[in-house]
């Protein structure tokens, strides 16, 4: 790890065009040397110009972000707001739109690994489009895990990290950025340049002038990992890691329908379920927290973890991303959730914890799907 040449020049630019491979897209590739935060901060504060009008898209924790870092911006925001145990929906988003004609930029969600839904940006984006909006794609925790057609759905800025199903460094991340996504950052007056959040600095600097020298020195540790994680995928096929992901999803729904003891998919319809993560709604009286407490003090591997904030109490995440989209990831999170509720005293009312059903029914699922 110590004495790793920088990339150079041509190929952090062969990397950037593995990327636009991976997303589906002939635009502008720009990877930025940061967590995913820093081109979603920089793609919402460069399209957000004071006095313009932003739809808000909230299905999850990330939504509730962007909506506050548009306001900074001086954006009008409206916010359509869906429960988290759902997706939101084209007609839904045309709603929205037809209320506000003079909306400009659409911010949306793919998947959501904190809340485990997924959004059909299929159907948003070519509402989004008929408007004449430019939208704005958080598809961090997707990418790799279920299709994404960047271009296809005329997604404007699509953002990535490698840190979930691509089994990735979370220290670097990537936006495509179309023509128009350009033209609305270029005509910003309070877009940022001379910034680490600078889109623009990367096309001038960079993109305009040839890829022949990179702006500054690039993080030369998560330059190689994203290069071995896209040479990883590339040979297992795209296909095969987004179908292993759907299949983790599908087990772990199956399994805990056969679980018991009130535990529940936390997204009710499974189209809405996002193949990244699997959330559980627990039952009146237990405890998520305590629950994957216990869980974690049985074998403290497993990809499990209680939701975030004032979901702390009610949700449990099985996060079978990456490396963790395999069965025995699954079943050993069902397992020792089971346990941890039956040790817990669920039963009676709420049905009583059957494990092995779970572990069965999980592994007929994964087998079946794929
Ligand atoms: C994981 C994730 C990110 C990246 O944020 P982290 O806090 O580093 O995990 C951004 N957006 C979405 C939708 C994510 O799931």
């Amino acid at each position: 790890m110590l004495d790793l040449a920088p990339p150079t020049a041509a190929g952090f630019a062969a990397v950037e065009r593995r990327v636009a491979a991976l997303l589906g897209t002939e635009n502008d590739v720009v990877i930025m040397q940061g967590e995913a935060l820093l081109p979603l901060e920089g793609c919402v504060k460069g399209a957000a110009a004071p006095g313009s009008t932003a739809l808000n898209v909230v299905t999850g924790p990330y939504g509730q972000t962007f909506g506050d870092w548009l306001r900074e911006c001086g954006a009008t925001v409206h916010d359509l707001e869906v429960p988290f145990s759902g997706a939101a929906t084209a007609e839904q988003v045309e709603a929205a739109l037809a209320a506000h004609p003079e909306t400009g930029f659409v911010s949306l969600v793919h998947a959501e690994a904190a809340t485990g839904n997924t959004n059909p940006v299929a159907e948003i984006g070519e509402v989004v489009r008929a408007h004449g909006a430019l939208l704005m794609l958080d598809a961090v925790a997707s990418v790799a895990a279920e299709p994404l057609l960047t271009d296809e759905w005329g997604v404007g800025l699509c953002v990535i990290g490698a840190q979930k199903a691509m089994g990735g460094p979370a220290g670097v991340s990537a936006v495509a950025v179309s023509g128009r996504a350009w033209e609305r950052l270029a005509s910003n007056p309070r877009a940022p340049r001379r910034s680490y959040l600078s889109l623009l600095d990367w096309k001038e600097r960079w993109i305009d002038a040839g890829r022949r020298a990179l702006p500054h020195a690039p993080a030369q540790l998560e330059m190689a990992a994203l290069d071995a994680c896209l040479a990883r995928i590339e040979e297992t096929g795209l296909a095969a890691v987004q179908a292993r992901h759907r299949a983790a999803a599908t087990a772990a729904r199956a399994g805990v329908l056969s679980l018991g003891g009130g535990l529940e998919p936390y997204v009710r319809d499974e189209r809405a379920a996002a193949p990244v993560a699997t959330t559980l709604r627990t039952p009146p009286g237990a405890d998520a927290s305590a629950l994957v407490a216990k869980a974690l003090a049985a074998d403290a591997s497993l990809p499990v973890a209680a939701g975030g904030g004032a979901l702390a109490a009610a949700m449990i995440r099985v996060n079978h991303y990456g490396a963790n989209a395999t069965l025995d990831a699954v079943t050993g999170s069902l397992r020792a959730l089971g346990e941890a509720l039956a040790g817990a005293g669920a039963g009676g009312a709420a049905g009583e914890v059957d494990t092995e059903a779970s572990v069965r029914a999980a592994a007929g699922a994964w087998s079946d799907a794929l």
